[in-house]
């Protein structure tokens, strides 16, 4: 037997699967005993790259590896297991990945036992897991998008054969429910609502990497969000690859709008989403968007093109003169919206004139932010088999020339903003200079202004001063303390420790025992200011206080006393 293990290998014909309809799987979180021995006191390190949904993956990964005993890094030299999470959207990610598992290779030196595993979309791909295993002997593990709640397996199987596990699975996809997660903020959110897409844009690889478009039980999201919003979080953005879809493949299931409503009631500061199609985008969406305060003003739709040749060509099922009847309507129900898009230059064979309608839609639209790439083909998809005429050169030339209009027109929204009052929901000190704190606004503007560090993850108020074109100087307007005070208040009020806390004295303090037993200490106490003390009246004493001191809710109120002492210490370290 050879030292790969192929389990599963992916197959595009298999990932085109629309048929089989996804089944809702609770996991159990059951792993054996051994894993759990092996995880402790190891350290793992994940390393992401491409989108929000991979950012996701991530944070599950990291909670399955936590449940059985393994601790973070983000060291990577530290790592007794690595994981790189890959992207398949870009044809420079890939090569960026082969690089990234290259460095990996000290650490195999350093330590034989040191696993590497590689998963997400790139290994979905036909070829690549084959690839890196002849190429690299120092992976252990690759695995993709369908099998992540596998990984604690893979890892044992790893382990225990010492062979490389292959196990890369194409398929319609199932819902997997109850997943762990070890989130990377504690102050903003992404919860997946829907995985895969249906949509076979014709340059996109999604759909094969992430399976059929499957919605996620409505309850199951609900309840996320609410344990989100019950543990002090600000941000929620609700993930998907086309949102607003949310719900069409469940019979007679709620849709995006139903879902959105349901999830702004439950009284999150910020409620995001993306993204959405424009083919999808309903006036109920539309409607609650504009009701709920909480629901961000900032939409994120991608245009692609502005050419009706290259849509339909793009198989995107609308066209530009229907795109931009949207947008009026999206500009006119939510005034002040900020729109967002993402642009492809040189899809095969467009045209100047074609390029020229997409210049048209920004003009027409004045978008305040797009992600602008220059068309990659990704193998297996129907674009990549198109015979391209246009030459690099020309969609370079192209491509800048779209930059710099999208860019006179963020100018232009950006400028309209200054000496006006905006919310930010602050990141943290900037990179580059510890005192200058940085945030995004209600309509995903970046602004950066003075303030102290322990500001981060409170909403505060804004005066915009300077306009930097994709980024804002502003100047704080409340007062440090008072914000952080408010907000202290409200993470102590709701900290497990404090709630038993000051349950345990209400307790005490209505308990029939000890009253009577405070009562007798109170008038002995008293007697004793008065009278002199007798040696059966101090015995006494000593025995009520012992009585006191040994009951089950005393005993108990000591222990939560030092864990609110602990919490007391790390909210003064934080403001330090
Ligand atoms: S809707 Fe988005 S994810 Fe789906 S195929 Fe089109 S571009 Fe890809």
């Amino acid at each position: 037997m050879g030292r790969v293990v192929y389990k599963s290998l992916p197959d595009m014909s298999k990932a085109r699967d629309r048929v089989s309809n996804p089944s809702v799987i609770f996991d159990k979180l059951e792993f054996s005993d051994f894993i759990k021995e092996y995880g402790k006191g190891k350290k793992f390190f994940i390393k992401t790259h491409g989108c929000q949904a991979n950012v996701r993956d991530e944070e599950i990964m990291a909670g399955y590896l936590l449940l059985c005993g393994f601790c973070r890094t983000f060291e990577p030299s530290e790592a007794d297991i690595a994981i790189i999470n890959t992207c398949a959207v870009r044809e420079g990610a890939e090569d960026k990945i082969y690089g990234e598992i290259g460095t990996f290779k000290a650490n195999k030196k350093k330590n034989p036992n040191f696993i590497l595993g590689v998963c997400g979309c790139m290994m979905q791909q036909e070829g690549v897991a084959e690839f890196l295993t002849k190429t690299y002997q120092h992976i252990s593990l690759i695995f993709g998008t369908h099998n992540i709640s596998r990984l604690i397996d893979l890892i044992e199987e790893h382990i225990k054969t010492k062979k490389v596990i292959v196990e890369v699975k194409s398929c319609a996809g199932d819902i997997i429910e109850n997943l762990p997660s070890c989130r990377l903020d504690n102050f903003k959110a992404s919860v997946n609502i829907s995985y895969g897409c249906n949509k076979f844009c014709t340059y996109c690889i999604v759909p094969y990497t992430r399976g059929k478009e499957r919605s996620r039980p409505i309850q199951e999201i609900i309840n996320e969000c609410k344990a989100l919003v019950e543990s002090g979080y600000k941000e929620i953005t609700l993930l998907g690859q086309n949102v607003n879809s949310y719900g069409k493949d469940i019979p007679d299931g709620p849709n995006f709008a139903v879902l959105l409503e349901e999830i702004a009631k439950l009284g999150i500061p910020r409620l995001r989403f993306m993204t959405s199609h424009p083919w999808d985008f309903s006036d109920d969406m539309l409607q609650v968007i504009a009701k709920y305060p909480n629901i961000m003003k900032c939409i994120h739709l991608p245009v692609q093109s502005g050419s009706d040749n290259i849509l339909k060509k793009m198989g995107r099922r609308y066209t530009s003169e229907e795109y931009l009847a949207l947008v009026k309507k999206i500009k006119t129900t939510i005034p002040g919206v900020a729109l967002t898009t993402d642009i492809i230059v040189g899809f095969p064979n467009e045209s100047e004139e074609d390029f020229l309608g997409t210049l048209k839609v920004c003009e027409a639209v004045k978008y305040d932010q797009a992600f602008t790439f220059i068309y990659s083909p990704r193998k297996g998809t129907p674009a990549a088999a198109i015979k391209d005429d246009v030459t690099a050169e020309t969609k370079h030339e192209r491509f800048n020339r779209l930059i710099k209009l999208v860019e006179e027109h963020v100018v232009e929204n950006s400028n309209k903003m200054i000496g006006n009052e905006y919310t930010v929901l602050v990141d943290g000190p900037s990179k580059k200079d510890s005192e200058i704190l940085s945030g995004y606004t209600e309509t995903s503007k970046m602004v950066n202004f003075k303030g102290p560090a322990y500001l981060k993850g409170c909403i505060v108020n804004v005066k915009i001063t300077e306009n930097h074109a994709f980024s804002m100087t502003g100047e704080l307007l409340d007062d440090p303390i008072i914000v952080k005070a408010k907000e202290l208040k409200t993470v102590i009020d709701k900290e497990p420790c404090v709630i038993e806390y000051l349950d345990l004295k209400n307790k005490i303090s209505n308990d029939t025992d000890l009253k009577q037993i405070r009562s007798e200490i109170l008038k002995i106490e008293k007697d004793l200011r008065t009278a002199n003390s007798t040696k059966e009246i101090k015995d006494r004493l000593k025995e009520l206080n012992e009585k006191y001191a040994s009951h089950p809710l005393i005993i108990n109120l000591s222990f939560v006393e030092e864990k609110v002492k602990d919490l007391m210490k790390t909210i003064v370290g934080e403001l330090q």
